[in-house]
């Protein structure tokens, strides 16, 4: 069994596709054991963000993060890193795979709906980043 975070970006949110991230990921045998709405400020968004400082897309991506109330979550299951990033799709939408959640739902590069941890180190970080051990569930 493996963790993973997960963001349902201010986009995602705004388009009404809180369902629908959540509905993919739980068809695909990933459980939500860990779930709040927040609202990030700019210096939270860095900080979830600290890997990219110095990258071209970086201001305007913590803005963006920063904009709107997101839904993070801890989903758990096997390979669930792996697992989410594929239901996610390609960063670019473009390149995304069909019936990925990306590809079907996201505006371009950066308003891209949804994040998933990208390996062990930073689905540990990323859930620790938002959720305490009290927040997050077995059933
Ligand atoms: N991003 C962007 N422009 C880029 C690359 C990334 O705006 O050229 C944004 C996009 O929202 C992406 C996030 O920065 O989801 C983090 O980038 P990363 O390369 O980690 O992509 P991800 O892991 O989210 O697929
Ligand atoms: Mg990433």
């Amino acid at each position: 069994m493996e963790r993973t975070l997960s963001i349902v970006k201010p986009d995602g949110v705004k388009k009404s596709l809180i369902g629908e991230v959540v509905r993919r990921f739980e068809r695909n045998g990933l459980k939500v054991v860990g779930m709040k709405m927040i609202h990030m400020d700019k210096k939270e968004a860095e900080g979830f963000y600290a890997v990219h400082r110095g990258k071209p897309f970086f201001e305007s991506l913590t803005d963006f993060m920063s904009s709107g109330p997101c839904v993070v979550m801890v989903l758990e299951g096997e390979n669930a890193i792996q697992k989410t990033r594929e239901l996610m799709g390609a960063t670019d939408p473009a390149q995304a795979k069909e019936g990925t959640l990306r590809r079907q739902f996201a505006t371009n590069v950066e308003r891209n709906v949804v994040h998933g941890s990208d390996g062990p180190d930073t689905a540990a970080f990323e859930i620790s980043y938002f959720f305490n051990a009290l927040e997050i569930f077995e059933y």
